[in-house]
């Protein structure tokens, strides 16, 4: 590839719609161009990682054992219908008619096709275990796209699904998919972590999530330190510790004290109402309205704590949950935000489990400027639901061996979920056993989000001056500077090597262009591309070529002879080291 003729356009201003690094980066240094909400082209550079993502996959994939196929991405509602996600997957679902009034849906995910194919295909247990996988684009009208390539509305991802005859060998097949993603991210040279799942509207019972470990991750892992125990906050399970309840008190004697309306007026925050009644937040109960699925829901968590919304989610089985605004809580209770608490409140209420073993506790009192102390759980008030609603913090201990707890951010890029029978039963996708017997198959479901995957990479690994690659993931792996195009004999050498690498194997861009030295140099940094040669004037004055690291900045001079062989040499090394 000639620099000069590819599409590669890049730019030194910060993209002011970008947030996050590798959205930033991938537009400045020419990767994709957006669209429209959610939706991106990926330009020829930006494609070319995708696809190092996708050939990684796609060996290990194979090597595991899965095959190929391709489904549609377009599917029929009546498939949805009957697993019954047509109504539970809410709006992310994107839903259309076509000309004959028949609904559709684009794809988020293909367990309903994947099954249908399965019940027409796979007949008896000599045809198990399966695994089929595809590489394509899915559609989820998310509510809040962003970050470029990280939460876009479509986006390539490669999702596979397994069918076996039992639990046990769907077990199998569960690991078989771990070690293959261990090995996939392995591969790709990222650092990541495979943690503990919410199994989301996918279902199922039992999930693990690959994360890639950076600082601006969406997602919180919890890690152990002490045992494996690794989580996604989103599931990381809260123990209760014993002594709670005397804790809470707003005396030493911790009898319970009568409920009694006071004035606080002007205070709606927990640590003003907290510090105006002379307690602590540990004290106060917190009554945050959530709209579960349009329904308004009041949810308890101790002053100090912070609702963790999937496990709300999950509690409620409902689709999705939102903290409502101000003025939607107004307009559909006519209770006054800041104010608001359980005692005799009008809508729904659940609680997080530590709230009912508190005694005497704070809590809005329902009525504009006033507040209720000495409120007890149980006999002023009783939730619909208690449950383990709140986020867990560092301070909690690990539910398996009670040893201390670590948070860190992180990227989801995969996800692995056992299934069981759900799809199976539903759309009654059965095989017939030895004994010729009816059974539903037991299936699991495997995804990657490809394009993720590039937009993490890069949030990992970048500096001031850009995208720093890892090798495996760069567009291209090699970048030969032409220094001075006017110099025949520079730009003999240049395109010789450039020549002799391609020869080799090696994947190169040839900077050919008529522009200053430090631009060059600029855009070989931005792109991020792994090896960069310069032929300029330690060529011209002692024979020799520069050959200089992107991620470590080392710089070594090589005889133009030995140049394309070391190069080689060093790209083989390290990818082989990543196997
Ligand atoms: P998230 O919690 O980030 O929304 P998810 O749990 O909905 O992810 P899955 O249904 O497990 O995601 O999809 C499989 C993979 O697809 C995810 O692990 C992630 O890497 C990727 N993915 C999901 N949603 C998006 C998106 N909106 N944009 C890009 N990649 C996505
Ligand atoms: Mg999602």
């Amino acid at each position: 590839m000639r620099y000069s003729q590819m599409l590669i356009r890049t730019a030194k201003e910060i993209p002011a719609e970008a947030e996050v690094i590798s959205h930033q980066l991938l537009l400045r240094a020419g990767f994709i161009r957006k669209l429209t909400s959610g939706l991106y082209t990926y330009l020829p550079l930006g494609l070319a990682a995708i696809r190092k993502v996708e050939a990684i996959v796609r060996e290990e994939m194979n090597r595991a054992g899965a095959q190929e196929l391709l489904m549609p991405m377009v599917q029929p509602a009546d498939l949805w219908q009957e697993s019954g996600r047509w109504v539970k997957y809410g709006p992310e679902l994107l839903r259309f008619q076509d000309r004959h009034n028949r609904e559709y849906c684009l794809g988020p995910t293909h367990e309903e096709v994947i099954t249908d194919i399965a019940r027409r295909e796979l007949h008896s247990y000599r045809q198990l275990p399966v695994n089929l996988y595809q590489i394509q684009t899915k559609f989820r009208d998310e509510i809040r796209p962003r970050f470029g390539l990280m939460r876009g509305r479509e986006f390539i991802m490669k999702d596979a699904y397994s069918f076996d005859v039992s639990d046990e060998a769907a077990g199998q097949s569960y690991q078989t998919m771990r070690d293959a993603y261990t090995r996939i991210f392995q591969r790709c040279g990222l650092e990541f972590r495979a943690v503990e799942a919410d199994s989301g509207s996918i279902g199922g019972s039992f999930s693990h999530e690959f994360m890639v470990l950076a600082d601006t991750g969406e997602d919180t892992l919890v890690i152990c330190q002490e045992c494996e125990y690794a989580a996604n906050v989103e599931k990381a399970k809260v123990v209760l510790l014993a002594e709670p309840a005397s804790e809470t008190t707003d005396d030493s004697t911790g009898e319970v004290q009568d409920c009694i309306k006071v004035e606080t007026p002007g205070m709606k925050k927990v640590d003003r109402v907290a510090e105006f009644l002379k307690v602590t937040p540990q004290q106060v109960i917190k009554t945050m309205i959530y709209l579960a699925d349009e329904e308004p829901v009041a949810v308890l968590v101790r002053g100090d704590r912070e609702v963790q919304s999937v496990k709300l989610k999950n509690l409620l089985d409902v689709a999705e949950v939102e903290l409502a605004e101000d003025d939607t809580v107004w307009k559909l209770t006519k209770l006054p935000v800041g104010y608001i608490g359980p005692v005799n409140i009008p809508i729904k209420m659940v609680a997080d489990q530590e709230v009912m073993t508190m005694i005497n506790a704070v809590t809005g009192a329902n009525e504009k400027g006033h507040h209720l102390t000495g409120v007890t759980p149980g006999r002023d008030f009783t939730p619909v639901a208690v449950g383990d609603l709140r986020q867990i913090t560092k301070e909690d201990r690990c539910p398996v061996c009670q040893g201390a707890l670590e948070l860190t951010e992180g990227i989801e890029v995969g996800h692995i979920f056992k299934l069981g029978t759900n799809y199976s039963e539903a759309m009654h996708a059965v095989y017939q056993d030895q004994e010729g017997k009816e059974q539903a198959m037991v299936m699991g479901c495997y995804g990657i989000g490809i394009s993720r995957v590039v937009a993490a990479a890069i949030e990992q690994n970048h500096d001031e001056n850009g995208i720093i690659f890892p090798l495996p993931l760069a567009p291209v792996q090699v970048i030969v500077l032409n220094l001075s195009i006017k110099n025949e004999e520079t730009t003999a050498t240049a395109e010789k090597l450039y020549q002799d690498l391609q020869a080799a194997g090696i994947e190169v861009l040839l900077d050919d262009r008529d522009e200053r030295p430090g631009s060059k140099f600029k855009d070989a940094d931005l792109i991020g591309i792994p090896y960069r040669v310069t032929v300029g004037k330690t060529w011209e004055k002692e024979g020799k070529v520069e050959l200089r690291t992107r991620r470590d900045g080392t710089t070594t001079l090589l005889d133009y002879e030995q140049a394309a062989s070391t190069i080689t040499t060093s790209i083989q090394d390290e990818l082989n080291a990543l196997k």
